[in-house]
């Protein structure tokens, strides 16, 4: 049974270089300036703060291995997100992207209540993690990052 699993596990690895394409931060780019297109004649200038919250929360995969690596380059970070990780031997599951967990979408949430740029940059963030979420079900690539701050940090026994 296990092996069944694993062998599973291979297989849809296969795919992922098709994922890595989709996801890749030009898709959000692409997806987020559309979405801004059709808020434009609404809220004006203000929808452009859609497509800062839609691209900048993949800040998140910098910082992610600016932390994990100690490594301060960029070029690195997108390396390792869109080939390196994705090789079953360096496969690692559960990682923190930290403004992809509920807790960071609250931070947002509560700052939206008080400035209209934030709301904007929510609208951008839901509209990614929609996008991202798409694919990690499609995929059943659950797992790969983590859905909550605190549930990280308690499953390293941080709290
Ligand atoms: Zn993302």
């Amino acid at each position: 049974m296990r092996r069944r699993h694993r062998k599973e596990r291979e297989r849809w690895f296969f795919k992922l270089p098709l994922l890595g394409s989709f996801m890749d931060i030009s898709r959000h780019f692409i997806v987020s300036c559309i979405f801004a297109w059709v808020l434009y004649p609404f809220v004006g200038l203000a929808s452009l703060w859609v497509i800062f919250g839609g691209v900048l929360i993949d800040f998140d995969h910098y910082l992610y291995t600016l932390f994990r690596f100690q490594r301060w380059s960029i070029g690195y970070s997108y390396y390792y997100h869109k080939y390196f990780r994705r090789e079953y031997s360096h496969y690692e599951p559960d990682i923190l992207h930290i403004f992809h967990t509920w807790e960071g979408f609250l931070l947002m949430f509560v700052l939206a209540f008080f400035s209209l740029p934030f709301f904007f940059i929510l609208q951008g963030m839901i509209l990614h993690i929609l996008m991202d979420f798409i694919i990690l079900f499609k995929y059943d690539l659950m797992e790969v990052r983590a859905l909550s701050l605190l549930g990280w940090l308690r499953r390293r026994d941080y709290l």
